[in-house]
């Protein structure tokens, strides 16, 4: 059984499935495997990462001034999705070759509940093999009880109505509308799939987190009234903001409106470490 993976597959690594090390550095520019997750709660955390390709949206988000920013991670799910094939064997060879003092790994994507029964098959290995932690970042939309078992803290990032991908960005991004587009708006937020992962960690002893992009104050409305007033078992420290910010640019535009909005609101704030150090760069 294998997995799409995308073109990072797990990163970052410095040796292959057979244990030979790569001819280049990973894209940190370090020489050891791993890297730091750069979001949410774990900030610092060291991680090794592993990338499914594939997503049932297409976030394109509103910049103001009629500038749009496209999903940060693109090839995994835009236009031709450079992704590849890999075993649950070849992955946990490639882990056991990198993972080193490493205790936490950080399942990502795309969307990787998509690939949910192949996953879940996966983090059971991974659990037999690694004394490790998993964190699922997921956009909430689907919620998988076999998966969700395997998993210590669920990732959740609902998106706003902002990355709807109308024709106008399509058009800016020389992209051709097709029935994921049209869908993005009404699968965007799976109120009761969000429900199932908030109640699950609940009745489990598991962490979860809610991380909400921003770009403006008025995002606050859609979070309270659309999101957070329908659902029940959470607390404000469980709530997350984020600037928008796949580049440096982008999250000095945006980091003042999520400290705002985190503060006044006492939520959190999450930076977005990895690209204040590592820039634009994938892999990282
Ligand atoms: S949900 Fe995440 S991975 Fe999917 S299109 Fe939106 S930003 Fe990209």
């Amino acid at each position: 059984m294998k997995l799409l993976l995308s073109e990072e597959g797990v990163f970052p690594v410095t040796r292959n499935d057979k244990g030979e090390l790569l001819k280049n550095l990973p894209n940190t520019g370090m020489s050891v495997s791993g890297t730091v997750q750069g979001e949410g709660r774990l900030t610092g955390t060291p991680s090794l990462f592993i990338r499914l390709a594939g997503c049932n949206l297409r976030c394109i988000w509103n910049k103001g001034n009629g500038e749009y920013s496209i999903c940060d991670t693109p090839h995994s799910v835009f236009g031709k999705v450079n992704s590849k094939p890999f075993s649950v064997d070849s992955i946990i060879s490639v882990i056991r070759n990198n993972i080193g003092n490493i205790r936490h790994i950080v399942i990502t994507g795309g969307e990787p509940v998509l690939q949910a029964k192949q996953l879940t098959l996966l983090c059971r290995r991974i659990k037999e093999n690694f004394d490790v932690h998993l964190t699922l970042e997921t956009n909430g939309t689907i919620f998988d009880d076999d998966l969700s078992g395997f998993i210590d803290l669920f990732s959740i990032s609902p998106k706003l109505s902002a990355t709807n991908p109308d024709r106008e960005k399509l058009r800016k991004f020389g992209l051709t509308e097709t029935d994921v587009h049209r869908n993005h708006n009404s699968r965007r937020i799976n109120l009761s799939s969000l429900q199932s992962y908030i109640d699950f960690a609940g009745m489990n002893g598991k962490s979860f987190q809610l991380k909400f992009v921003v770009t403006e104050l008025q995002d606050v409305d859609e979070i309270r009234t659309d999101i957070l007033n329908k659902l029940t078992g959470w607390t404000r420290d469980d709530i997350f903001i984020m600037p928008l910010g796949a580049t440096k640019e982008e999250l000095r535009q945006f980091t003042p409106v999520a400290l705002e909005m985190a503060i006044a609101n006492g939520w959190r704030f999450s930076p977005r470490m990895h690209i204040d150090l590592f820039n634009e760069n994938t892999g990282v």
